[in-house]
């Protein structure tokens, strides 16, 4: 089913002091009947496949996405043969507006099955505990999501216990679609051309390798794909891969005294060596990590894959460093056995492009004010399409779209967020036109 016009009321026809107006009394929102729809849809990406998309599925939810837009009246909407949807809504005021573009990911996560979700919405809540019908064992408790706190009163959506949500990202697409339908239908609200850009294979990655960044032709960009309301994200980890081979001397082990130099020890003296302050699980908020993914091998040659994260480039090297001198360390007992270590650049802290042009953050912050929330700048200990969006020449901060608990049978979000997100988009789009 596709969403047309006709099926929404429009409240408000002409506002002339939109600046500080609460668009929730004075728009009918449409988001939430798009989040149901577009959940439905089985989007999930697939990391070991070649192709782009990476699976064809994900196309199904591009083409309604088309339909939709067209429908609203953006004409030029078109999925491309990577499975990008673009769009473009046009100015509609006489100043020369920088071309800004909202971005969101069509595809779920391949952790969790994102075939056959069955949303619900919990009207009202009230704090308790929501158990999951399909999956009694699923309980989402306040002690362990802690922004249900903010909810109270609220309407949460959730699965049904046997698949994720898919609010990452689906809720960034609805409030996108909603707010072209409502910029469309509401010309007294003033902006510069608007440029839409869904993504597939965000989750595994590749989001962003087929963009044609040239065809967007956009200054700024937003993408909707962050947590709680009011955050926005200006900094995500800068990351390395690498890969560490250590070359070790086999011999027959009946005749291998003095002789064999065991590479999967040596693998495995490396590892119980790395220190455990700078591991995943014992850092948080600012910290850097060295986290081992992969091990294989046997005597005569073993392999250790490692991610290295931190926020600043300097320290990654350093991070590198470190494995280096365990190594070092660790073969002084093993004079016949050497290493070497690749480092791979995977992505770098989006921040670097981001603060040579201070408006973009400024007008987000600005935009989450207006739509009466509390605007908070935050950190993200990962990546997103975002980042690398910006080393492309599309500067793009993350903007909150009220997902939570992502990638898991728990996921959840609630319909005023969403609402609220919408809200932050159309106030972006007025706040640019209006410093223009
Ligand atoms: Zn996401």
């Amino acid at each position: 089913m596709s969403i047309c016009t006709a099926n929404y009321p429009i409240l408000f026809q002409n506002i002339h002091f939109l600046k500080y107006m609460n668009f929730s009394q004075t728009i009918a929102f449409t988001v939430t009947e798009r989040f149901l729809n577009y959940v439905t849809i089985d989007t999930q990406s697939d990391p070991e496949s070649t192709s782009y998309p990476s699976t064809e599925k994900q196309k199904n939810l591009g083409r309604l996405l088309v339909d939709e837009l067209q429908q609203i009246g953006v004409i030029d909407a078109h999925l491309d043969e990577y499975g990008y949807v673009y769009a473009t809504i046009p100015s509609n005021t006489e100043k020369n507006v920088p071309v800004i573009c909202f971005c969101s990911h069509m595809d779920t996560s391949p952790d969790c099955s994102g075939a056959g979700v069955k949303p619900i919405v919990h009207k009202n809540y009230q704090g308790a505990d929501i158990v999951l019908p399909d999956d009694p064992s699923q309980v989402i408790r306040m002690a362990d999501h802690a922004d249900l706190k903010n909810q109270l009163g609220k309407d949460i959506i959730t699965a049904s216990g046997t698949t994720l949500l898919g609010a990452d990202n689906k809720a960034g697409v609805a409030e996108i679609m909603d707010a072209c339908y409502q910029l469309i239908n509401h010309p007294e609200i003033k902006h510069g051309d608007i440029r839409i850009l869904f993504t597939p294979d965000e989750e595994i990655g590749r989001g962003v390798d087929k963009v044609d960044i040239k065809k967007l032709g956009a200054y700024a960009g937003y993408t909707m794909d962050g947590e709680s309301a009011g955050n926005m994200e200006n900094e995500t980890f800068s990351a390395d891969g690498a890969k560490l081979i250590i070359h070790g001397i086999s011999s027959h082990p009946g005749f291998a005294k003095g002789k064999m130099e065991s590479a999967i020890k040596i693998a495995g003296l490396i590892v119980a060596m790395l220190p455990f302050e700078l591991s995943p699980e014992n850092t948080e908020g600012m910290e850097g990590f060295i986290h081992p993914v992969g091990i294989s091998g046997h005597v005569e040659e073993a392999t250790i894959d490692f991610i290295i994260r931190d926020f600043e480039d300097d320290k990654l090297n350093r991070l590198a460093n470190e494995i280096r001198q365990i190594a070092d360390e660790v073969l002084e007992d093993f004079p016949g056995a050497t290493y070497e270590l690749q480092v791979k650049e995977q992505y770098r802290n989006m921040k670097a492009m981001l603060d040579k042009h201070p408006q973009i953050v400024e007008y987000g912050m600005e935009a989450i004010k207006r739509a009466a929330l509390e605007a908070k700048l935050c950190s993200i200990r990962g990546g997103t399409d975002g980042s690398r969006l910006s080393f492309m020449g599309l500067p793009c901060h993350n903007i909150f779209a009220g997902e939570h608990a992502f990638h898991s049978k728990q996921e959840w979000v609630s319909v005023q967020d969403m609402q609220k997100a919408v809200e932050t988009i159309l106030h972006l789009c007025m706040i640019w036109e209006e410093k223009s």
